[in-house]
């Protein structure tokens, strides 16, 4: 791990909360290691969440149609991005791993953090249409969701009352982490911690302090290759892919069900 840039991207208001403590936790255990950590504490930068023109300096090209995307492309090929946005493209670039530590809102992240990945995984920067998913631009870098819950695990379940949490992670692990490239470390859960002993809590952490030690060697979840897609076809599963997986009893991932069983912990456990 010597050597290791590691970016935590960071949304808590509060320094005593729990997200903090997993922040530290991360933070220490890596430094210790000989990872060079940064943290981007976004509320304490005030991070801007919203995709504006503001993120743009100088004229825009088309301002009665601003269409967030292409402006934004043009403006980073021009060296023309905000300031704010153009350190956190410095961070990531140079990171090797990046840990985004926040409380689950909504059943997904905080605006704030929300707003970092709307602005910082810039088209052109992050993604384009030739490069994402396998083929993505941070292909090299791996990433991870670190984050708390107000509910108990058994509410997350295939039969609690959230539903399954392979299913809420899937937009955030493969619509946006994968989708720029990134190999996708299984999430680090810490089930409710509000509603727990402070024995429990403790313990929770000890467990992120042990997994931290052993990270970067662990395998990445699996997700299907973008090869196996026919672009010609508007981007559905090859066919003789398809006729491979027939007898399958599960389907390929959480989205790529092919109408059949999820494969169960497929978001939450690499190897499955
Ligand atoms: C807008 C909003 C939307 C939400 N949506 C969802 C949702 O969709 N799904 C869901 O499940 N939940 C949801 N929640 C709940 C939210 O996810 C939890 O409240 C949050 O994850 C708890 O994490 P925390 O860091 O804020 O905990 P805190 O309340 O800060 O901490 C919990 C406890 O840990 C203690 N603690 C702090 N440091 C340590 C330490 N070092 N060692 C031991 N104990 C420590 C604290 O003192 C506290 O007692 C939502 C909340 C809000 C405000």
């Amino acid at each position: 791990m010597a050597d290791k840039k590691v970016l935590i991207v960071y949304a808590h208001q509060s320094t005593g909360s729990f997200n903090a403590a997993a922040k530290d936790m991360a933070e220490t255990v890596l430094t210790t290691q000989g990872c060079k950590v940064e943290v981007s504490d976004l509320y304490a930068m005030k991070f801007k969440a919203s995709a504006t023109a503001e993120d743009i300096t100088g004229e825009v090209k088309d301002a009665e149609h601003f269409q967030y995307g292409e402006e934004t492309m043009l403006a980073w090929k021009e060296g023309r991005l905000s300031a704010d946005i153009t350190e956190e493209h410095r961070k990531l670039s140079e990171a090797e791993v990046v840990i985004f530590q926040f409380p689950m809102y909504w059943f997904t992240v905080p605006a704030i953090m929300k707003g970092w990945m709307d602005r910082v995984l810039t088209l052109g920067f992050a993604y384009t249409s030739e490069k994402r998913y396998s083929q993505g631009i941070f292909k090299d870098k791996k990433a991870m969701l670190s984050f708390t819950t107000g509910s108990h695990e058994s509410m997350f379940s295939a039969n609690g009352i959230n539903g399954d949490m392979n299913v809420t992670l899937w937009p955030l692990q493969n619509g946006i982490l994968h989708y720029c490239g990134f190999q996708v470390l299984a999430p680090q859960i810490f089930w409710a911690p509000p509603h727990i002993t402070s024995e429990a809590r403790e313990s929770m952490l000890e467990a992120w302090r042990t997994r931290l030690q052993g990270l970067l060697g662990e395998m990445p979840l699996t997700f299907t290759p973008s090869d196996s897609f026919d672009g010609g076809r508007g981007f559905q599963l090859k066919e003789d892919v398809q006729q491979k997986l027939a007898a399958n009893e599960f389907g390929l991932s959480v989205g790529i069900h092919l109408g059949k069983p999820l494969r169960p912990n497929s978001q939450i456990k690499a190897g499955v």
